[in-house]
């Protein structure tokens, strides 16, 4: 028994009063028989689209062409689709065409998975045609049918039984790994949005750690290749126990499931594929590997078209990840200013799971200075200290009025007056700084 929202029974009652069969269906029932809050119902009918609006007072046409109508009830919408098939697929994503058909077993054999493949109806119970239930209970991802048909007819399987078994913590069934394996280079013809979407949909999971199937199917040998570098890269140094790639599945799970953190956490080591060297006591270092990530990292999610919000903040976060602190409090205002007031917390979340990815030798030498960059933090939050023209007590405006010529040296003058600030908090004034005016002028011609 499956506790289902009212406006899900209400809908299934309405269609099934005027004669037509409705269950709700796939990640619902799935998400419900976890115990798992389902994020939206989706309910599958024998009706034609036009029957659904015709028993509904409000409905969108969402997908009608596929079949798709959303009732909106109370303040809810539920996405009811006809029974279908999928015609063939010929690029290996978009069915050519989809016919509806009466019967439920056929809509649920064109299912991706066996735990997407049940439906449910409060009077007859589960319909569970190929065995999800016993595959829910094993924690098994399984293609419904012929893996490798499967796979073939659309590639973004691929990237969706990675990404359930990383929410979900469960292993795929061998056939559907092999076929996986097999097909891997079918995902060139799924869009880099739909490929940037899956996977962040598995790093802000339970499981981020499952990235590493991606590796393991032959994933990441095609579309990012420095990944399985990273896997194959020792670290013979003492702060590391792991290679880099096992220290980045580390520093994942270590980062709370925030989009962001976590790929910054999988890409911020990325620039060590390029820049270890080995000393001549077999030691490795990787200096400037932080500028050298940031940059691939830039390049990678462009390639995925991730937006500017994303690409800036995982710039910036894995640029400053290994910056070394001057641990005084103008050092760190001036470490506040460089990476931004706002990416400053998330760089620390950064730095605290990147050392609890580490070895137990480097825990204990990070730890303590992490420690301190916290407290002059939290002090320089307390004491609002100026550490952006933001909060400057000078801005453009007062410095035409003082006679300065509009034009770039202003931001030139704007600048060097927040240096002289970071240095020293009680120079933050309007009189103070318009005073230094004279000198900055004459050192800027
Ligand atoms: P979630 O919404 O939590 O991501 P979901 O299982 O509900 O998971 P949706 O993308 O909402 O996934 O799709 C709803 C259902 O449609 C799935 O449960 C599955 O039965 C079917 N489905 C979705 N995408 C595919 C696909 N690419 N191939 C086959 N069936 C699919
Ligand atoms: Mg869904």
């Amino acid at each position: 028994y499956l506790e289902i929202p009212k406006a899900v029974s209400i809908i299934l009652h309405t269609l099934n009063e005027a004669g037509h069969e409705a269950y709700a269906v796939g990640g619902c029932v799935r998400d419900a028989m976890l115990g798992r809050t389902p994020e939206d119902w989706d309910i599958t009918t024998a009706a034609q689209p036009q029957q659904v609006k015709e028993l509904f007072r409000r409905t969108v046409d969402t997908g009608i062409q596929h079949g798709t109508v959303t009732v909106l009830i109370q303040d809810g919408g539920y996405e009811v689709t006809t029974y279908r098939i999928d015609g063939s697929y010929e690029d290996g994503r978009h069915p050519t065409q989809v016919a509806f058909t009466s019967l439920l077993s056929e809509d649920l054999r064109r299912r991706d998975f066996t735990i997407n493949a049940m439906a449910y109806h409060p009077e007859e119970g589960l319909i569970d045609l190929y065995g999800g239930q016993q595959d829910l209970e094993n924690r098994i991802i399984r293609a419904v049918g012929v893996p490798e048909e499967r796979f073939q007819e659309d590639a973004l399987r691929i990237m969706r039984a990675i990404r359930f078994a990383a929410q979900l913590n469960f292993d795929i069934e061998p056939d559907t790994f092999q076929a996986i394996r097999k097909f891997a280079e079918r995902l060139e013809l799924i869009s880099r949005e739909r490929i940037q979407v899956e996977m962040t949909k598995l790093l802000k999971s339970a499981h981020p750690e499952k990235f590493r199937l991606f590796y393991e199917t032959g994933i990441t040998a095609i579309l990012f290749p420095e990944f399985d570098e990273m896997m194959t890269m020792p670290q013979n140094n003492p702060y590391h126990c792991y290679s880099v790639g096992e220290h980045t599945l580390h520093t994942m799970m270590a980062v709370e499931a925030d989009p962001i953190l976590r790929w910054t956490a999988l890409l911020h080591d990325v620039g060590k594929v390029r820049t270890r060297s080995t000393d001549e006591n077999g030691i490795d270092h990787f200096y400037g590997h932080g500028k050298e990530s940031s940059e691939m990292a830039r390049v990678f999610l462009r390639s995925l078209k991730f937006d500017n919000t994303t690409v800036d903040a995982v710039k910036v976060l894995t640029r400053y990840h290994d910056y070394h602190f001057d641990m005084t409090a103008a050092g760190l205002r001036k470490a506040i200013h460089k990476v931004g007031e706002d990416y400053f917390p998330l760089l620390l979340k950064i730095i605290y799971a990147d050392t609890m990815a580490k070895s137990d030798y480097a825990k204990e030498r990070l730890l303590p200075s992490y420690e301190k960059v916290c407290a002059l933090y939290e002090e320089s939050l307390a004491a609002q200290d100026c550490v952006s023209l933001k909060t400057l007590a000078v801005k453009g405006k007062d410095l035409i009025d003082a006679g300065v010529k509009p034009g770039p040296q202003m931001g030139e003058i704007l600048n060097q007056m927040l240096e002289r600030v970071l240095d020293d908090p009680d120079l933050n004034t309007k009189e103070a700084l318009l005073a230094l005016l004279p000198e900055l002028h004459t050192s800027l011609y």
